[in-house]
């Protein structure tokens, strides 16, 4: 048997679109071999489940990192759903942040100064016979040791065409790009699908691609075409809306200019979907009034981040990260000059 391996990857400061299109076709090879060794005559949909499961079994380096937590809010249940995790350059996030001070609080952390690899985090809201996604992940066209949240979903019971509602935060690559499958078709067939207007508009407009700082241009083109994709199935909504029974859409911009966070309440519990406007759990927690290069606008993004912190401490409200650790639910709490997470476990 064929297994099917990783696609090496060198860390790039940035990533094209050209690359990206390479790699999809080592991964489309991969596939295609396997098929032929196997011998198996399968439909399209057939294919993508049994060549994942087969390379599950086959290649324990594909085996999604299943943080799996869960909260219940009333008749709601949240789970953490992995996508996997990126390999970014930490010049990315840490650029212009005060090196000395930097390099003793991600000590603290075990962080490393060159290199971050986050998790990914996407968050499954059940609530009566809705399947609700807040964002989709990386699919198969970002990095190699993401786009895991079919497999992910699998493990819960669920495929793709279970899911009746998908709702972004944002349009980068990671929350967004898993829309399409491995055919640039879209995976959940069933589903209905939520932005915010500022965040549509703003990567829908045919400047945002110039307009966009040189490292993001292939952002700006991958989220435009997966937009395109669902237009005619596509609502919007704005801060302050309540968009299901109990769940409130929150502006946290700054990480692009209409990040959006949700709060789902039933009766006095609630928790807070904040996406990536509190980006990690190191630096963004410990001083979250620096501006990290990870955000678009960090200066705005860096006034997000300290008032939700603010609110998620002082009202003990449990929060979900995206590129949070250890499963990404879990409390803030205050300390001295910022704040720390304890995982829900
Ligand atoms: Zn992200």
């Amino acid at each position: 048997m064929l297994l099917i391996l990783p696609v090496p990857r060198t860390p790039k400061g940035s990533l094209d679109e050209k690359n990206l299109v390479k790699s999809r076709t080592i991964h489309h090879i991969q596939h295609v071999e396997f098929v032929r060794a196997s011998e198996m005559t399968l439909t399209r949909r057939n294919f993508l489940k049994t060549t994942s499961g087969a390379a599950l079994a086959g290649c324990a380096l594909w085996a999604p990192q299943v943080a799996h937590s869960q909260i219940s809010l009333g008749d709601m249940t949240l789970d953490v759903v992995s996508d996997g995790s990126l390999n970014i350059p930490g010049s990315f996030t840490f650029g212009s942040m005060p090196r000395d001070e930097l390099a003793s609080i991600l000590q603290a952390y075990d962080q490393s100064l060159d290199v971050l690899t986050p998790p990914c985090n996407v968050t499954l809201l059940r609530q009566g016979d809705r399947n609700i996604l807040f964002d989709v992940g990386s699919g198969p066209d970002f990095q190699p040791t993401a786009g895991l949240l079919v497999e992910s979903l699998d493990a819960l019971g669920l495929a793709p065409e279970d899911i009746t509602d998908v709702v972004f935060t944002h349009g980068h690559p990671d929350h967004l790009w898993g829309l399409l499958d491995d055919f640039d078709d879209p995976l959940f067939t069933e589903a209905s699908y939520m932005i915010g207007k500022a965040e549509w508009d703003y990567w829908l407009d045919p400047n945002t691609v110039d307009a966009i700082s040189s490292d993001r241009t292939a952002f700006a083109v991958g989220a435009k075409r997966r937009l395109e994709t669902i237009e005619d199935n596509i609502s919007f909504f704005k801060d302050g809306e309540e968009i299901f029974p109990g769940v409130a859409a929150r502006a946290s911009f700054g990480h692009t200019p209409g990040h959006m966070s949700f709060e789902i309440r039933s009766s006095s519990n609630a928790a807070m979907v904040v996406g990536d406007s509190i980006g990690n759990h190191h630096i963004a927690l410990a001083r979250p009034e620096w501006v990290s290069g990870s955000d678009q606008d960090g200066d705005l993004a860096a006034t997000t981040r300290v008032n939700l912190l603010d609110q998620l401490a002082s009202e003990q409200m449990p929060l979900i990260g995206f590129h949070i650790n250890k499963g990404g639910m879990g409390h803030v709490e205050k300390i001295d000059d910022g704040y720390r997470f304890i995982a829900e476990t």
